[in-house]
């Protein structure tokens, strides 16, 4: 597979960068590690004339932790520096656990924050080859009207990022940079439930950081997938749970669900179901069951989909059990 021709920028900061994605002529895109985009662009899925690389901006490289706002990442750190970075496993370690699970070593290297949570979709009948492509009809995503897995009315390709679910469930926010204003929004608002433009307003907006707030640095969290290789895969159901408890008792719980949606589907309980009550086995067993109902996976991708839909109660449980 040879990569088709384009422009590569490399500017050296965010100013720059926006300047470039506002004036570039032929479709820019930005390059974060590129092992999302570069295999899309190799299988002719997307064809960018214009890259704009985030290599040489430091400002994109920063962690810090403020006592009042909480934990900020910027959108350029590499998951291998997330596994290992000690102010991330002091104050949130569960970004560093989920970010170890993501592909191999090697992927990990170069392979950043931001690239990850703006992943694109996935679907068996979709990641392939031009040269499939041009044997069947076009499907949503390849600018068609069908979708070869549903008889449905928009694309229902997989959204497979393993750090999005734990973000949103920590209810991160993310500052988004452009030409126009800068803006903070809730993670959660990026994702849209089309699989075939999986995010919201993103043309021309640079991610820049993500943050955690002080709040959910105190919460008990865990993230766990399931996938058909351990040593390299995407997650074909990821689980992430966050947990604050007063005195025993739940005051907030979350769950969120990745691999099984064309977006992350976050399950809040936060009210009569598990509000006030202690974490025990009743109680995980109604949101394991609970989780079951909200997973609709479909047979878009490896892997039985009712085995998919059965793992996501199954890894809810088994956290909320060691959280006991
Ligand atoms: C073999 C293999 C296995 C994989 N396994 C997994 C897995 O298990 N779990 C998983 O989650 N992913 C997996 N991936 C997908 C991918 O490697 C990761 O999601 C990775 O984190 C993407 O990051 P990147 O920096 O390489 O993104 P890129 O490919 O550079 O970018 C991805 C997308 O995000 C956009 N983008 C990147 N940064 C920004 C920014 N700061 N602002 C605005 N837009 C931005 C790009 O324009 C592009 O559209 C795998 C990939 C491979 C090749």
């Amino acid at each position: 597979m040879i990569l088709p021709h384009f422009t590569h920028h490399t500017p050296g900061t965010v100013q720059d960068c926006i300047k470039i994605l506002t004036e570039a002529e032929y479709k820019p895109q930005i390059l974060a590690g590129g092992s999302d985009l570069l295999v899309r662009m190799k299988l002719g899925l997307t064809t960018p004339g214009e890259l704009v690389s985030l290599s040489n901006m430091d400002e994109l490289q920063e962690i810090s932790c403020d006592p009042k706002r909480g934990l900020t990442i910027g959108a350029g750190v590499t998951l291998a520096r997330l596994v290992s970075d000690p102010l991330v496993n002091e104050k949130c370690p569960v970004i560093a656990r989920a970010a170890d699970l993501v592909a191999t070593k090697q992927v990990r290297n170069i392979a950043t924050l931001g690239g990850n949570i703006l992943q694109n979709t996935r679907c068996r009948y979709y990641n392939r080859s031009a040269e499939w492509g041009k044997a069947v009809a076009p499907c949503y995503k390849r600018g068609g009207e069908l979708c070869h897995v549903i008889a449905g009315k928009r694309c229902f390709a997989v959204y497979q990022g393993d750090l999005a679910p734990v973000l949103i469930a920590l209810q991160a926010t993310v500052r988004l940079l452009s030409k126009e204003k800068d803006i903070e929004v809730d993670l959660e608002s990026l994702y849209s439930k089309d699989g075939a433009a999986p995010f919201n307003d993103l043309k021309g907006r640079l991610l820049e950081q993500i943050t955690i707030p002080a709040p959910s640095l105190t919460c008990r969290s865990d993230y766990k997938k399931y996938r058909l290789r351990e040593g390299i895969d995407f997650p074909l159901a990821g689980v992430a749970v966050t947990l604050k408890e007063k005195h025993g008792f739940v005051e907030d719980l979350r769950v969120c669900l990745t691999g099984v949606a064309s977006r992350p589907v976050l399950l809040t309980f936060n009210g009569e179901t598990a509000v006030g009550k202690p974490l025990n086995q009743n109680l995980i067993k109604e949101v394991g069951q609970m989780v079951y109902a909200a997973a609709r996976p479909l047979p878009n991708l490896e892997g039985e989909p009712s085995r998919r839909r059965a793992m996501t109660r199954i890894l809810t449980e088994d956290i909320l059990t060691s959280f006991m």
